[in-house]
């Protein structure tokens, strides 16, 4: 039976507490979303949001911390996709507790308070427990005798149990450079009869023996003491640090006493809600385990993914998300769960992870709905991409190939929304390998042709290392502060100061000259630098003393830690490095740019206003002339809506409130309710804009740079709203100038409009209402007019049908009779002869008809309509049918007509 204390809840607490007594900060999981960490998909271990840290690029208020971090290991190097649902110990999703030493305490502290923890607090047998330890194979890195001293002297370990282990178990690098060390991990012996390998012949039980499940590893210690500089260089750092980690759905086990995770507190409610879905026995659950296990997984990670804003969608994230929610449905169809369920499981894991993770109650409607979405959604095409891959399949079966081709998997991706990992699932099952290297290929190949490329910067390695050795340079000689270059975009358009460096073309320069494209490095900068949505600015450089030279900043860059650039082109004169310069900021094209940056939060708080606290930013670009704001919201906005968002804003505009802008602790802001936003990373202290006054009703965490007061933006207008994606709307706009402009053209159209009606603006939509009415009227009249014109000229023709075979036979074409037109001249055709063929042609609204007409006696002769208009409108790339007696046919190209008459002569010639 479960004891209380150590449920799941209170594993993850008790740690928490340990090291909170400890004096160590609880810090707060970061997001999913690794904040401004483009090489990484998803937060994958609990450093990641201190990476900056042991890099040495950030400073936090706290040099002992603990945390619990959502994690998600799905893509890329560490990835345990296939083992998921096929074992009891991979996910997806899992939760990493984790101590944290910022130079702070070291080796003797790190182990003494894990021994305390697991023996002590927690209670395992010390006897059980085991420790690795570093010895470098090839004797170039010391061995780690420090943290093994500190191991014999814990109280009841067992001496023997220390073990040595090389680089691969026991050093730990971040990458090919920067912070490394050794570990020590802590191995718990379960005890004979828990080994997978007991009966193989040979095997004797050991720790980290491949295959051997005896000793489970619990906990990482990782101490940082050396930076890596080259493949075998290794120096030491001046702070030296320590990371922990500790996955928690394994020590939940251990301390559960149950052999799968899937059987802790932390996931069985989620299995069991799966279970009462589908209505089976204990026993037909266990034959169905790997259905179990997988949806329990993918729906918890589903679940989380959304609540930090990954919903469904076709590239990089967004794209993980819909494909765990679609392999959770696949497997979902294997259990007899044929209608949406998701998000009645995914209500397991809210109720089971809410009270630790809020932001799952707060986003439970995004979270649910987004699942039902996208099942259905995966309902619609699945059952067609199915059945399309198991044609693939056997072809590749008889034709004895053993994997498919990248560009198949991927046109069932592209076609039937069939995800690579689904695809590799079911062909597996038929032992089918999938070409992976081929389908990401053919998705490169594709999203090229579609032009949906995304240009990274243009900065190779070896410019990097130029800004990186300039920077160690100038902070030496105390030109550049050490934190790099100063940066303040608020409050100011103008700086003086020295040029530090000239770069172009990758080169440091002493001068260069006008037409050269350039990298200007200052000590000092008020230019914005992209971010947060909004664009960086523009400006100009220029000498501060003879001679005179400019240059246009066109853009800004931060092409290394520490380091940012004005990037522009000189336009006269010859810039040389040291000259003392004036920047000035395009101060017109900036205002644009604050007013467009205010109203984004105005219109922020709007949404959720008229719309609800679900309208969540999820991505926006603040350009000089323009706005635009994503949010996630499953509908598109009504007219109603729209104009209650843009009155709303405007009110506020005219209400011209003072912002609030203030440096604050970032925990302090998230708890006042400050909204931030996933994939930006926040500082410890964070700027906060509040608009609204006494009561406010805009509260951001923001650094982009605003108007003083709301009134300085003058007028909101919305020019646009669109869709972007699932669950994706997108919002544009314009204030200030622009939208003066806007008012301006409009106004200007209805001005000629009214010229034109030769009336005034406010009776323009009268006078227009009148006109299409008299306009109705007049087309109506014509169309009778010509139909008795139409009627006029084909009774004549009646009056002198051509015989064919003694058959009366009549082929013309009617300009500008509609179809209708033509089926009524066709049955006044049979009114008049008993026997007989009609066949009328015309081009109506540019488009070419055809309508035959054959009377009965001659259908009994073997003559068809329906034959005759098919073959006729052949030349016109067209096609139709219909009854022998009656049929009617269409084409694109009417300057074919000709021919197609000439076509249904020659085809009753030969048919009578
Ligand atoms: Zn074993
Ligand atoms: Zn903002």
């Amino acid at each position: 039976m479960l004891e209380e204390r150590f449920s799941g809840a209170n594993i993850r607490k008790s740690f928490i507490d340990f090291f909170i007594e400890r004096d160590h900060t609880f810090v707060a999981s970061s997001s999913l979303v690794p904040g401004g960490d483009q090489t990484l998909l998803f937060t994958n271990a609990g450093m990641v949001q201190f990476k900056d840290v042991f890099l040495g690029t950030d400073l936090r208020p706290y040099t002992r911390a603990v945390n619990s971090q959502k994690s998600m290991r799905v893509a890329g190097k560490h990835n345990d996709l296939d083992d998921v649902g096929r074992d009891d110990t991979h996910h997806t999703f899992f939760e990493m507790l984790g101590n944290w030493s910022f130079g702070d305490y070291y080796k003797k502290e790190a182990i003494e308070w894990a021994w305390e923890l697991l023996t002590e607090v927690w209670g395992l047998p010390k006897g059980n427990l085991w420790a690795t330890c570093f010895e470098d194979e090839i004797g170039e890195i010391e061995r780690d005798d420090e943290a093994a001293d500190n191991w014999y002297k814990q109280p009841g370990f067992e001496p023997s149990h220390v073990l040595f282990f090389g680089r691969k178990e026991n050093f730990w690098e971040m990458a090919e450079t920067g912070p490394s060390g050794p570990n020590s991990e802590i191995h718990l012996d379960l005890g004979t009869g828990h080994c997978a390998l007991e009966d193989s012949p040979g095997h004797v039980c050991a720790v980290n023996l491949e295959g051997c499940t005896r000793y489970l590893e619990l906990w990482n210690l990782v101490f940082m003491q050396y930076n890596r500089t080259g493949p075998s260089s290794l120096e030491p750092l001046p702070a030296k640090h320590v990371d922990t980690g500790l996955g928690l759905e394994r020590i939940a086990l251990v301390l559960q006493g149950v052999d799968s995770n899937y059987k802790t507190d932390l996931l069985s409610p989620i299995m069991d809600s799966i279970q009462s879905l589908t209505g089976h026995s204990d026993i037909e659950k266990a034959i169905n385990i790997t259905p179990y296990r997988v949806i329990t997984d993918h729906a918890r990670a589903a679940a989380f993914l959304i609540a930090d804003g990954v919903v469904p969608g076709n590239t990089g994230r967004n794209y993980v998300s819909r494909m765990i929610i679609r392999r959770a449905a696949r497997f979902g169809s294997l259990i007899g769960l044929d209608e949406p369920f998701l998000a009645n499981v995914a209500g397991s894991v809210i109720e089971n992870y809410g009270d630790f993770y809020p932001e799952l109650v707060r986003n439970q409607s995004a979270i649910l709905d987004n699942l039902l979405r996208e099942e259905k959604r995966f309902q619609r095409t699945v059952e067609a991409g199915v059945s399309k891959l198991e044609t693939m399949i056997s072809k590749s079966q008889s034709d004895k190939v053993e994997n498919l081709s990248g560009e198949n998997v991927f046109e069932l991706y592209a076609t039937y929304g069939l995800p690579l990992e689904i695809t590799r699932d079911i062909a597996l099952e038929q032992d089918i390998e999938v070409d992976v290297e081929g389908f990401y290929a053919a998705m490169e190949e594709h999203r090229l042709a579609s032009g949906a490329g995304e240009t990274f910067g243009i900065f190779g390695e070896e410019h990097v290392a130029l800004y990186q050795d300039l920077f160690s340079e100038l902070v030496e000689a105390k030109k550049l502060d050490p934190q790099g270059t100063i940066y303040d975009p608020y409050d100011r358009y103008e700086v003086q100061g020295e040029i530090l460096a000239l770069v172009k073309d990758g080169e440091l320069k002493d001068q260069v000259e006008a037409g050269d494209s350039v990298e200007v490095l200052l000590p000092d900068t008020c230019f914005y630098i992209e971010a947060g949505g909004q664009v960086s600015d523009t400006g100009t450089i220029s000498s501060l003393t003879d001679p005179v030279w400019e240059i246009k900043v066109k853009a800004m860059r931060r092409p290394s830690a520490g380091i940012i650039v004005h990037v522009g082109e000189v336009v006269r004169g010859v810039p040389r490095t040291r000259d003392q310069v004036t920047a000035r900021v395009d101060i017109q094209r900036r205002h644009d740019i604050m007013r467009n940056h205010t109203a984004t939060h105005l219109l922020h708080a709007e949404l959720h206003k008229v719309l609800g606290d679900h309208a969540r930013q999820a991505g926006s670009l603040v350009a000089p002339d323009r706005l635009r704001f994503d949010f996630t919201h499953p509908e598109a906005l009504t007219n109603t809506e729209l104009q209650e968002i843009e009155a709303g804003v405007n009110r506020n505009v005219l209400e011209n409130y003072a912002l609030n802008i203030m440096f604050k602790p970032l925990q302090t802001a998230i708890t006042e309710g400050a909204i931030a936003l996933f994939g930006e990373k926040y500082a410890e202290t964070v700027r906060t804009i509040t608009i609204g006054g006494e009561s406010p009703f805009s509260y951001e965490l923001c650094g982009g740079t605003h108007v003083s007061e709301t009134g300085d933006i003058s007028t909101f207008l919305i020019t646009n709203e669109s869709s972007v994606g699932a669950g994706l709307r997108r919002i544009e706009g314009v204030t200030g100038r622009g939208a003066y402009d806007l008012i301006l053209r409009r106004f200007q159209a209805l001005d000629q409009a009214a010229d034109l009606l030769e009336t005034n603006p406010e009776l323009v939509v009268d006078k227009t209402r009148g006109v299409l009415e008299q306009l109705d009227g007049a087309r109506k009249q014509i169309s009778t007019l010509r139909k008795e014109m139409i009627a006029q000229e084909f009774n004549r023709l009646l009056e002198n049908v051509p015989q064919e075979d003694g058959v009366p036979v009549l082929i013309t074409s009617l300009p500008e009779a509609d179809a209708e037109t033509l089926r009524q001249m066709a049955d006044l055709f049979r009114q008049k002869y008993q026997s007989g063929v009609v066949f009328l042609a015309s081009v109506f609204n540019g488009r070419p008809l055809l309508i035959a007409a054959v009377t009965e006696d001659l259908v009994e002769r073997g003559l068809h309509a329906g034959k005759l208009v098919k073959y006729a409108a052949q030349p016109l790339g067209g096609g139709g049918g219909g009854r022998p007696t009656l049929a009617q046919a269409g084409g694109k190209d009417p300057s074919q007509l000709e021919t197609a008459l000439q076509n249904a002569q020659k085809w009753v010639k030969e048919n009578l």
